[in-house]
């Protein structure tokens, strides 16, 4: 009886999630089609600058990731020139992304293990990419995502108060709730779905002050 209940709740959970997810699709591009700051400075149009965009982007808002990584990506276009370049020169140059200081250490090592420990390749598994310094698990989801094409939904603050709200998930553990969604959202959602999520977080279910008038599911969402 109770296996039985569990599996109603679960059912009907994914159900629901598939309603969300279907409307997100409808009113939110995907990240290729949009003209986020983060796009339009081909912050993701190489591996290499993939990785080490979202490694700086951490507790760090779009713009000011910005504003460090172009100045970065016009010195360095690969792992050998980043390490090769000196240490107050990158500190200087991220300076405008959180923790500037421990980023440029965590670089450093970052770009070491790849050319000693990875022949140069950015490892394409999550278990390899977070032996990387400063990689942990949203970085390598990210990574396995759009670098790897993984159909894996990242979990930032962003997508992890979404879900949170709309009674998804119910933790606070951006690991647990990634376990969690990419557990039970369908595989021909998951591709995007990470993209739909936190344009969603950022443009509606904003942290202070939730557009809930506005919002394209708020009928699928009990959280006033
Ligand atoms: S109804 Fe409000 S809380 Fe729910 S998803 Fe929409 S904006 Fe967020």
């Amino acid at each position: 009886m109770h296996d039985q209940k569990h599996f109603s709740d679960i059912s009907s959970k994914v159900h629901r999630l598939e309603l969300i997810y279907e409307q997100l699709s409808r009113n939110y591009p995907t990240f290729d089609q949009t003209d986020d700051p983060w796009m339009t400075n081909g912050l993701s149009s190489t591996p290499f600058r993939c990785l080490v965009s979202v490694c700086l982007s951490t507790m760090t808002i779009t713009p000011r990731a910005v504003k460090a990584c172009v100045p970065l990506f016009e010195r360095v276009s690969n792992f050998e020139e980043l390490l090769a370049l000196d240490d107050e020169a990158l500190r200087t140059i991220i300076k405008p992304v959180a923790h500037y200081n421990r980023k440029t250490t965590n670089l450093k090592i970052m770009c070491q293990q790849i050319l000693q420990d990875f022949g140069g390749r950015i490892p394409d598994t999550h278990q390899d990419l977070m032996k990387l310094q400063g990689v942990g698990r949203k970085v390598a989801d990210i990574m396995m995502n759009f670098i790897f094409h993984e159909d894996t939904i990242a979990v930032d603050t962003h997508v992890l108060r979404v879900l949170n709200r709309l009674d998804i998930v119910h933790t606070s553990v951006a690991e647990a709730a990634a376990d969690q969604i990419n557990g039970i959202t369908p595989a021909h959602y998951k591709r995007h779905a990470h993209e739909w999520l936190i344009q969603h977080g950022m443009q509606a279910c904003t942290a202070r002050r939730p557009r809930c008038g506005a919002c394209c599911i708020s009928e699928l969402c009990s959280y006033r």
